[in-house]
């Protein structure tokens, strides 16, 4: 059975991204099968016309990141199988482009990756309240994908506010928390709040702060130990 994690965001923008590749690439480089999922993405742009894919498909980038920073695992296609241009949540981008939305597809699309893969990363669409469509949270999938969170936040003034807020969403629906990665915005350079944020979420929260990142730079010492610890346990 593979493992994995299912990871969110406290906003959308916040690195989830970013954050998943880098995890990707560890994971890999410790001898993983790595699967990569994102269920639906929004905000999806057409394929340059270079002959690789069928004019007017849709790429997702963040898809595309992630499964480069894997090793190229299975099919990019089965990486995020529904994929939108508007940028709305997805549902409504599928509304907005005349497209069906098909909420049972966002749970399938896992099989094809915990078939082949020792462990899954799965990112989901902006943060755990993002509708899904009538009465469906991110929340809802992510508690039938079965993986215990991992909670993005941008290292910046709100997050406190934002990462105890999602926090006590997942607490309340008794999603499993494996914990929080901060990630620092390389625009704010002279955020005062950079330096204190992590301890003060420390104080308010019980699930463990892995590590923080500055975008663009590499995983800490700490979250590629407990990377290497997940994987050997
Ligand atoms: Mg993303």
């Amino acid at each position: 059975m593979a493992r994995g994690l299912f990871i969110t965001g406290t906003d959308t923008e916040v690195g989830k991204t970013y954050v998943a590749a880098l995890l990707a690439a560890e994971l890999a480089a410790a001898g993983c099968r790595v699967g990569v999922y994102k269920p639906a993405a929004s905000g999806c742009t057409v394929a340059p016309g270079d002959g690789t894919l069928p004019p007017g498909t849709l790429v997702s980038d963040d898809a595309v990141a992630v499964w480069e920073a894997a090793g190229r695992p299975g099919e990019l296609d089965r990486v995020c199988p529904q994929r939108f241009a508007a940028p709305l949540a997805p549902h409504l981008a599928a509304r907005a482009e005349g497209k069906p939305f098909d909420a049972e597809l966002l749970r399938t699309g896992l099989d094809y990756w915990t078939a082949q893969s020792d462990f899954v990363l799965v990112e989901g669409a902006g943060g755990l309240l993002c509708p899904l469509g009538a009465g469906e949270l991110m929340a809802d999938l992510a508690a039938d994908c079965g993986f215990p969170l991992l909670i993005v936040a941008r290292n910046a003034l709100g997050t406190i506010n934002h990462t105890l807020l999602t926090v006590e969403a997942a607490e309340r629906r008794r999603l499993p928390v494996a914990g929080i990665i901060l990630n620092t915005p390389v625009s704010r350079p002279n955020d005062p709040s950079v330096a204190g944020n992590p301890e003060e979420i420390r104080v308010h929260c019980s699930h463990p702060i892995l590590g923080e990142v500055s975008h663009g730079g590499p995983l800490p010492e700490s979250v590629r130990r407990w990377v290497r610890d997940m994987t050997s346990g």
